[in-house]
């Protein structure tokens, strides 16, 4: 990869010039012109946190690098930090000043199992072989949270303007293994509003249901083992249960709203065919567009297990392993969101970056569109049949999703591809924009009553037409040791790709 695609580029063209009308409205704010000057003296900074974190490649509930880095930075920006709650040691939340107004940036920075990739080559070439890496990108995520934090800081400093400003890093959004449980501990009971925050390849919001509902859990079978043929008539085959399971749920599937999704691994199957075994394992995910409807058939999956248990003889348990609510992102907020969007407007790209994503689209065999250049146009968002945790969020509290372009259009998350760019200048400038449209959006939520109580009325009509409910079980605890043991396999081959920064914003 060409040194310049590595280093962070000025830009060189004003957005002003771009999109002349709607800058000079955002120009005429001098609070907005203020966050914009502090993000582009800072943009090295914002820039050095979002690649360290990249190196660091760190996976859910193990981001103790990132966590660590962002602490740092953080607390030396003039932030309160409280690292662990909610009984996660990865779990940060930063804040800045005291009482109402409250708005809360939600994001995370977890990586991906299997994802090392050297960036800026679009050959298959990790840096750690089989290790961790950011093949979607979370690791902007801590450069853009802090930089707008940071900004609407001074701000808020500068114009006198009362409220609290937060981040919420929520650990492990890959395994949508959180953020259940910081609505449960109440972190979200006094914010106003919460952005939720995301790399893409646009720079856009939307409103209305943006993803799926999800519900995992693993379902264990207990029988009793024997002699397969010595005395099989003495065994209870748990895996028996198991493959009953999957036939009685494909049985349902013609009789399911042709919404729903679901999908299995069986993490456990037996040893050797002689042995009856009297241990088997099978984990489900069970999604829908709405949390009532993913949550009818997970309910028919329960019966099933039961079912399942009947015929073999054996017994069965399950266990909890996850849960997201689909994101209702609020209209309101994402109108006043998509106006910095459209004063900031999109980064200008060198042709350099444009020929790199059109070459790289082709090697990938995507449409060779290159990057873009102008925003989404509001509403232009339908619903995803993924899922995200943070959707429980925006079911507590008005919440509004706003993404930043410091990806290629076209290259696929969940791939190593993915992994190509997010220290690229591409990625820079994208963060750039991001940090200005999300700073510039917290100060106008900060500012106006109206637009919170707006906002608030609209999040009353629509939660409640599907009331919240925490499908965590009572005594469930967060499963801290997710991913420990992957993570530490690679952590030692890893190390010598850190960057070590110390990130000071001014
Ligand atoms: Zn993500």
């Amino acid at each position: 990869m060409p040194a310049t695609m590595r280093r962070w580029m000025t830009i060189a063209i004003p957005a002003a010039l771009m999109l002349p009308l709607a800058c000079a409205m955002a120009a005429e704010d001098p609070r907005k012109q203020l966050a914009f000057e502090v993000v582009e003296r800072n943009a090295q900074q914002m820039t050095d946190i979002s690649d360290s974190l990249f190196y660091f490649g760190e996976l859910g509930m193990q981001e103790f690098e990132s966590t660590k880095l962002l602490k740092d930075t953080l607390t030396a920006a003039g932030f309160k930090v409280d690292l662990g709650g909610a009984g996660m040691p990865t779990n940060l939340w930063a804040e800045y000043g005291n009482g109402r107004p409250k708005i809360a940036i939600v994001t995370e920075v977890d990586a991906l199992p299997g994802g090392s990739q050297t960036p800026g080559t679009y050959e298959r070439k990790p840096l750690v072989k089989d290790g961790p890496g950011h093949m979607e990108g979370h690791n902007t995520h801590g450069g853009v949270a802090s930089m707008a934090a940071f900004a609407v800081k001074t701000v808020m400093q500068r114009h006198n303007i009362p409220g609290t400003v937060a981040i919420s890093f929520g650990p492990a959004e890959e395994l949508l293994a959180s953020r259940p449980f910081l609505v449960r501990a109440g972190y979200f009971k006094d914010v106003d509003a919460v952005i939720y925050l995301h790399i893409r390849d646009a720079l856009a919001t939307g409103f209305g249901l943006q993803n799926y509902a999800a519900i995992s859990s693993v379902f264990t079978f207990h029988g009793k083992t024997a002699h397969g043929a010595n005395n099989p008539w003495d065994g209870k085959d748990a895996v028996d249960a198991i493959e009953l399971m999957d036939i009685g749920f494909d049985k349902l599937r013609e009789h399911l709203r042709p919404t729903y999704r679901a999908h299995r691994a069986i993490t456990f199957g037996g040893i050797q065919p002689n042995i009856i075994p009297d241990k088997g394992q099978i984990w489900w995910f069970v999604r829908d567009a709405s949390m009532p409807a993913a949550k009818g058939t997970y309910d028919k999956l329960l019966k099933i297990a039961e079912g399942a248990a009947l015929m073999t003889g054996t017994t069965w348990d399950v266990k909890y392993a996850a849960s997201a609510w689909p994101q209702l992102s609020n209209k309101t907020l994402a109108e006043a969101i998509q106006k910095n969007i459209d004063a900031v407007g999109m980064p200008h790209w060198s042709e350099q970056e444009q020929q790199f994503a059109r070459d790289f689209q082709k090697a990938a065999d995507k449409p060779v569109l290159g990057l873009q250049n102008t925003p989404t146009p509001f509403g232009g968002r339908s619903q995803t049949a993924a899922s995200n945790d943070s959707g429980d969020v925006s079911w507590v509290t008005p919440a509004a999703i706003f993404t930043f372009p410091s990806s290629v259009p076209g290259i696929e998350y969940h791939e190593w591809k993915a992994a190509v760019t997010p220290v690229s200048s591409i990625s820079h400038k994208g963060q750039v924009v991001g940090a200005k449209a999300l700073a510039a959006s917290i100060i106008d939520l900060m500012t106006s009553p109206e637009l919170l109580q707006k906002a608030r009325v609209e999040f009353e009509v629509e939660s409640k037409k599907t009331p919240y409910f925490s499908l965590v079980p009572p005594d469930a605890k967060p499963d801290v040791d997710l991913n420990r043991v992957e993570m530490e396999k690679y952590r030692a081959e890893m190390r010598p790709f850190y960057l070590s920064k110390s990130p000071r914003f001014n």
